[in-house]
């Protein structure tokens, strides 16, 4: 799984799946034993992958559900595998303003509405008209933001479901504007990131009204390594793999800062970051 996480570390999974499309994974779905372990998977931004990797099947979206289209005048349907990115550039060439954003999340739809990933001051789910899903046995259903529970990189829905895909409800904007707010945004971004190291963006949620990064920072973690796997320098809440990290190296470090964040500050930090798999 090292090869499919942005963290670059991670056991193999038993299978790797990718879709061929919607229906090739409703009827993969629908053969599947009631017991198999699952694990979706978009771009792996915000996936840590222990070093024994994953007894079970792993759907990776990316590969199949790619379609991207508008839906009506302001609104865009993309399916679970298409990256944030692209997204983002879709609409603001299409003269649809709101989904700038997207452009700073390095994973996928489907991983988006996961998480009610946000940057700059969006959020995904602020623009959700509606989501299709998927269960175990193949089944798709359409499904409205009412019937979720929706908080800050946190989302609670009907169980043993996935997305499949988004609906986005935009308005509408100037055809060249949304391509420099992308480009401004992104720019802002990159000093204030590292970039081009593997990582996993923000390691823990913000508590209310303060930072995870400063409060990692005032309790001297900044810099600190375990094995391969440092704080970064730039951004306190990142971790950042210098290229001979291990799973097991990330989370020792994981939880070393948030025992000292604890300590020093008696702040409990919650995890942004999904951990799954099996220790070697
Ligand atoms: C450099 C960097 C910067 C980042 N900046 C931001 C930021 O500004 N804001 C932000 O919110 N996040 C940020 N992230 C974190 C990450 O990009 C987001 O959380 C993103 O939404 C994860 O998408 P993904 O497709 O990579 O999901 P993955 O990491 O593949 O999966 C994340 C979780 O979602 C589940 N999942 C994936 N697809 C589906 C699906 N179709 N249905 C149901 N569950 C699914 C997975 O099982 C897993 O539990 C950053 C990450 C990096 C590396």
């Amino acid at each position: 799984m090292a090869r499919h996480t942005t963290w670059r570390v991670g056991g193999p999974a038993r299978v790797l799946y990718c879709p061929a499309d919607l229906r090739d994974l409703a009827a993969f779905l629908g053969r599947l034993a009631a017991d198999e372990p699952l694990l979706w998977l978009g771009l792996g931004s915000n996936l840590l992958v222990r070093d024994g990797g994953f007894r079970g099947r792993v759907v990776a979206t990316r590969f199949g559900l790619g379609a991207l289209a508008r839906a009506d005048e302001v609104a865009v349907r993309a399916e679970a595998g298409v990256a944030c990115a692209k997204v983002a550039r879709f609409c603001a060439d299409a003269g649809l303003r709101g989904a700038e954003f997207l452009a700073g999340i390095p994973g996928t739809m489907g991983g988006a509405l996961a998480m009610n990933a946000g940057a700059f001051g969006g959020e995904t789910w602020a623009r959700v008209a509606g989501v299709e899903t998927i269960d175990r046995h193949g089944r798709i259903r359409s499904r409205a933001p009412s019937e979720y529970r929706v908080g800050y990189r946190s989302v609670e829905g009907p169980a043993g479901e996935w997305f499949v895909a988004a609906h986005l409800r935009l308005e509408p904007g100037d055809r060249g504007g949304g391509r420099a707010r992308i480009k401004g945004l992104l720019e802002r971004r990159g000093e204030t990131q590292p970039t081009g190291v593997p990582s996993c963006g923000s390691v823990f949620r913000n508590p209310p009204g303060d930072h995870a990064a400063r409060l990692i920072e005032a309790a001297g973690m900044k810099g600190a390594c375990r094995g391969g796997a440092c704080v970064s320098q730039m951004h306190a809440n990142f971790i950042v793999n210098r290229g001979t990290a291990t799973a097991g190296d990330i989370e020792a470090l994981i939880e070393e800062v948030a025992e000292r964040v604890a300590r020093v500050h008696g702040v409990s930090l919650e995890r942004e970051v999904h951990i799954v798999g099996d220790h070697l």
